[in-house]
């Protein structure tokens, strides 16, 4: 630029000069001029090459930098600030494509790492559900093998005791029986603590009656609480639904727990037991509030907080003077956690404590209907009125102390028995003889209980054979697979004398209403004229004509309504001809009324029987048996009260 500047001076010089004395020559001038041009061409190439197209190069490497390619970018050897700056950007780019190098490293590095800790944990998973299957596996076999054995035990202790004994023996007997109570009662609570903790325990929903069995617990403790003298009373308010929906067995649990260790804890005073309930708007929905209060030894502040803790007492002294595990406790905050409750305790030490459990049921919808008779009769019930004794039953048990048990215990109430020691046994002596009730052992060889009954259900000629489950699989799902597989009823090992017998009568008795009411309702010479003495053939159609019924009474009742007396005479006779094929005497006779009473046009005639038509199917439906067997009773074994 210096330069150029100043050969345009010199030049400007020369020419104002050769002006000034009138020697400018045009040849000089235009040459001088040229020069100008050359040098000034020249100076601008230069400083275009020298300064503009190192910062060109600059800016291309910087734009590829930016979009993520780290070259390094060419740098012209300038000498000056520019190549000084382009050297320092392709150090920075080596850096950055240094650090990213090693970042991807890293991250395969990391990517490796993640997939073998996953292998890791997807082999440990494997792991603890194997473990898991074989824990409840161990669990179930466990139940199985404690309770078969005390099944005899306690079996043997009650037929020794039923005999002609010494005083002596007598007492050494129930100290023996009061022993394996305890031990079964330890039992049931270390599998039940077990199962909850391996998550297998699962809540049943069925509806049940709640105000029945507030007064079962009451029932099952009176006889300590007078025999240590102390009041036990119960109040419920109105806000207590008569039914919920949930697991009546569970719910029993939390309530003996808590009322036996309040008598437990008491040796003068009462035990209350009050419940409360909060209906929710809908109605569906109830909070139920036990309150189980007494006036008994009181809990220390400072213990309140382990008392739910399992293996946990309130004080060392209390294993020696009251006996117990701590186990109780555990159980029913768990089992009470399980319903999406809660349980508090406030208590003083010398005045008492006062247990409150809140859990959340359903309520079941429509009208409260007191609990059909699938509950099986308290055993002061049955007691008080046995089924008639002759009647015959089979036995299908493997083991054979078990076997003698339930002999011993079945002649003592009068029922003659045979033994079947597998499921392919019972088949065979099923189809030689007639029995009035199967007892039915679930774990045998050869052939299962489970399978035995389905075969069993095949066969249409015992369709109603009252089968009960007695087995040692106490574990959740049990009770419903036999009930699926089409057994009525479920008892658990060990079995409680009275309650196996309750169970044994109702479905001998059940039984035998039943055949009385077809009897009375349907014409037995008939039907089995009609089909063929085809009992299957005949429920099916009996089921038909159920479902059908409504519907025909329904075009009845409409058509009784407008006194179109043509139509009422035409769907009464559809009715009598349906009835007539199943042999229904009852509706047939209400069909025929009504098919004269409308030919006469007398349409208070036509309500009446209408009324009575309703009354007979209904008396039908009674007698059919349901379409998908619904879970009956059931029994725990449970050395609690
Ligand atoms: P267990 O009764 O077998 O000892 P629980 O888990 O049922 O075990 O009870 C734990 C402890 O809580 C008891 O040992 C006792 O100290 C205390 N406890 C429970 N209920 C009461 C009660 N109603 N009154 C006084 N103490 C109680």
């Amino acid at each position: 630029m210096f330069t150029g500047t100043l050969v345009l001076w010199l030049v400007a010089v020369i020419l104002v000069y050769d002006l000034r004395q009138h020697t400018f020559g045009l040849g000089k001038g235009i040459f001088l001029c040229f020069v100008v041009l050359i040098v000034g061409g020249t100076i601008s190439r230069f400083t275009l090459r020298q300064l503009v197209r190192p910062l060109e190069l600059l800016r291309d490497g910087i734009e590829r930098v930016g979009h993520g390619r780290l070259e390094t970018i060419r740098v012209s050897q300038t000498g000056d600030e520019i190549e000084f700056l382009g050297n320092s950007f392709n150090e920075m780019i080596e850096r950055l494509a240094q650090s990213r190098k090693e970042i991807r490293e890293h991250q395969e590095l990391l990517e490796v790492r993640i997939r073998q800790r996953t292998e890791a944990l997807q082999e440990a998973m494997q792991k603890a559900l194997a473990a898991n299957q074989a824990k409840s596996e161990f669990l179930a076999n466990m139940s199985h093998e404690l309770r078969t054995p005390m099944n005899g035990i306690l079996g043997m202790i009650d037929i020794v005791l039923d005999s002609g004994i010494g005083d002596e023996q007598r007492e050494h007997l129930e100290t023996a029986q009061g022993c394996a109570h305890a031990l079964l009662a330890l039992v049931n609570d270390l599998l039940d603590l077990s199962k909850i903790e391996a998550g297998k325990m699962v809540l049943e929903k069925i509806p049940f009656d709640l105000r029945q069995l507030l007064a079962d617990t009451l029932k099952a403790h009176a006889a300590k609480a007078r025999q240590k003298g102390i009041r036990l009373e119960a109040s419920f308010t109105s806000a207590v639904p008569e039914q919920i929906i949930g697991d009546s067995l569970r719910l029993r649990q939390i309530l003996n727990n808590l009322v036996s260790n309040a008598i437990k804890f008491t040796d003068k005073g009462s035990v209350e037991l009050k419940v409360d309930g909060r209906i929710s708007d809908s109605g569906r929905q109830v909070m139920l509030r036990l309150e189980v209060c007494d006036s008994g030894a009181g809990i220390p502040a400072d213990k309140i907080p382990v008392i739910f803790d399992k293996f946990t007492q309130a004080d060392g002294s209390i294993t020696r003077r009251y006996g117990g595990t701590g186990l109780g406790l555990a159980i029913t905050k768990k089992l009470v956690e399980m319903h999406r409750g809660a349980i508090s305790v406030e208590s003083e030490v010398n005045r008492g404590s006062c247990f409150v459990v809140e859990l959340p049921c359903e309520i079941p919808a429509g009208p409260q209907r007191p609990l059909s008779r699938a509950e099986p009769l308290s055993e002061k019930e049955a007691a008080s009125n046995p089924a008639p004794a002759g009647y015959s039953i089979l036995v299908v048990e493997d083991n054979q102390v078990n076997q003698r048990v339930v002999t011993a215990l079945l002649h003592k109430h009068g029922y003659r028995t045979v033994i079947a020691n597998n499921g392919q046994e019972a088949l065979e002596m099923l189809a030689g003889r007639q029995f009035d009730l199967v007892l039915m052992d679930v774990q045998m060889p050869l052939m299962d209980g489970i399978e035995t009954t389905r075969q069993i259900r095949a066969n249409l000629h015992w369709q109603h054979l009252p089968i009960v489950a007695m087995t040692a699989h106490a574990m959740n799902g049990d009770r419903e697979r036999c009930l699926r597989a089409g057994m009525n009823a479920y008892v658990a090992k060990p079995v409680q004398q009275a309650h196996l017998m309750a169970v044994i009568s109702q479905h001998i008795r059940r039984c035998r209403e039943r055949a009385r009411e077809m009897r009375s309702s349907i014409d037995p010479a008939r039907a089995a004229l009609l089909l063929d003495s085809n009992a299957g053939l005949m429920e099916d159609m009996l089921r038909l004509f159920l479902q059908l019924a409504p519907e025909r009474l329904q075009q009845l009742n409409s058509a009784a309504g407008r006194l179109d007396f043509g139509r009422v005479f035409e769907e009464s006779n559809k009715l009598r001809t349906a009835a007539e094929r199943i042999a229904a005497t009852g509706v047939v006779e209400c069909a025929q009324r009504l098919e004269s009473l409308a030919g006469d046009g007398d349409i208070g005639g036509i309500a009446e029987s209408l009324n009575r038509l309703d009354r007979e199917i209904g008396r039908l439906a009674g007698l059919a048996p349901p379409p998908v067997r619904s879970a009956p009773d059931s029994a725990y074994g449970s050395g609690r009260p």
